[in-house]
């Protein structure tokens, strides 16, 4: 952890006006995150409010914590004045304020002082205290070792550790991917006990479906092209479809790593069209030392991790196809070493 992020400390020794904010279309990682920094700050004594861009999947809304939540575009009108008189605003789990598109404004014009808690690849410079750790399977691994760097280890109670919990669950694919370290096990075993129910979190975030979940999984898996000799596959889910299984926010999450799951296959693609706005929503996964998050910043409008990325595309899906089977002819010999 770096100096400046002690220096934060002393920021932290009296009481301020305090926002957090998660990136737009918020996850696991970014809503624990979230809620975890609420619970904390809460408890020194803070005045803090969470402000989210938008909407989260309702299998996220179980988490304590949950009914502080301002959803900034249908919030604006009380959002906008926390915003205004912050002294602080921590902004988790993002790089760059791209990722909050409308709040950006709005953002840029307070005269907060900004705090970056993030682990994506190449970081924009626009906090004055930053904590990026991009080796870091989760933000909310990190807020953990934020707490414990602020010698608070012994403030974690049962509501911290579940956010804490949930999100790294969620980064790591339940502590399954290369960023799960022995360092995460021994967060994780430390949250469990100061409370976290391991069994339930997990139960709440991944066994809640809807049926209808379950089938627009089977289309999208219907859907799947293997491109055998890019040891590539990509998904497709159009408008019609996800409205056809009655799409709700958060019903796609995880359908791309079912790509992975083929024999030899090094990167997988899901391309689905927004049931609002015309735009194709990218999500990219790879094994190995194949880098989504360069592949998405070059061609997609997007970034991440190199393993994990997302992106955009304002091409209709055919076209978009297209572009994405063209580009891969240039990542070939990468993709089949
Ligand atoms: P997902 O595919 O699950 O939406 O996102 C995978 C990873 O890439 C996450 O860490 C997410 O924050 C990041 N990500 C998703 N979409 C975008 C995007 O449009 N731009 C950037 N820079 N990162 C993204
Ligand atoms: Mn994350």
């Amino acid at each position: 952890m770096n100096t400046n992020i002690q220096e934060l400390a002393a920021v932290l020794a009296s009481p301020k006006n305090i926002v957090i904010v998660p990136h737009k279309n918020p996850d696991g990682d970014a809503i624990g995150s979230s809620l975890a920094m609420y619970h904390y700050l809460t408890l020194l004594g803070h005045n803090a409010s969470v402000i989210a861009p938008n909407e989260y999947p309702d299998f996220l809304k179980w988490m304590p914590g949950n009914e502080h939540i301002l959803k900034f575009d249908t919030k604006r009108k009380i959002a906008k004045p926390l915003i205004e008189k912050a002294d602080l605003i921590f902004t988790l789990d993002f790089n760059s304020l791209d990722r909050v598109e409308d709040m950006k404004p709005v953002l840029e014009k307070s005269k907060a002082v900004f705090a970056m808690i993030d682990h994506h690849e190449q970081p924009d410079d626009y906090a004055k205290y930053t904590y990026s750790d991009p080796k870091m399977g989760s933000t909310c691994e990190m807020i953990y070792h934020f707490i414990d760097s602020m010698e608070h280890r012994e403030k974690i109670n049962r509501d911290i550790a579940t956010c804490i919990y949930t999100g790294i669950m969620t980064d790591t694919g339940s502590f399954r991917f290369p960023s799960t370290t022995s360092i995460t096990h021994r967060v994780v075993a430390d949250l469990i006990d100061k409370g976290a129910e391991n069994a339930d979190i997990h139960n709440a975030v991944y066994d809640t479906n809807g049926l209808s979940r379950l089938h627009l999984l089977g289309c999208a898996l219907k859907n799947l092209v293997l491109l055998k000799e890019y040891n590539t596959v990509y998904i497709t889910l159009n408008r019609k479809e996800l409205e056809q299984f009655g799409f709700r926010k958060g019903d796609t999450e995880g359908f791309v790593n079912y790509g992975l799951s083929l024999k030899d296959v090094k990167f997988s693609v899901i391309f689905i069209e927004d049931t609002q706005e015309d735009f194709i929503k990218i999500s990219l996964r790879s094994v190995g030392n194949f880098s989504v998050n360069a592949l998405a910043r070059e061609h997609f409008n997007g970034g991440g991790h190199i393993n994990a990325a997302g992106g955009r595309s304002d091409l209709p899906m055919e076209e978009t196809i297209e572009k994405f089977k063209t580009l891969l002819a240039d990542y070939k010999e990468e993709l089949t070493v």
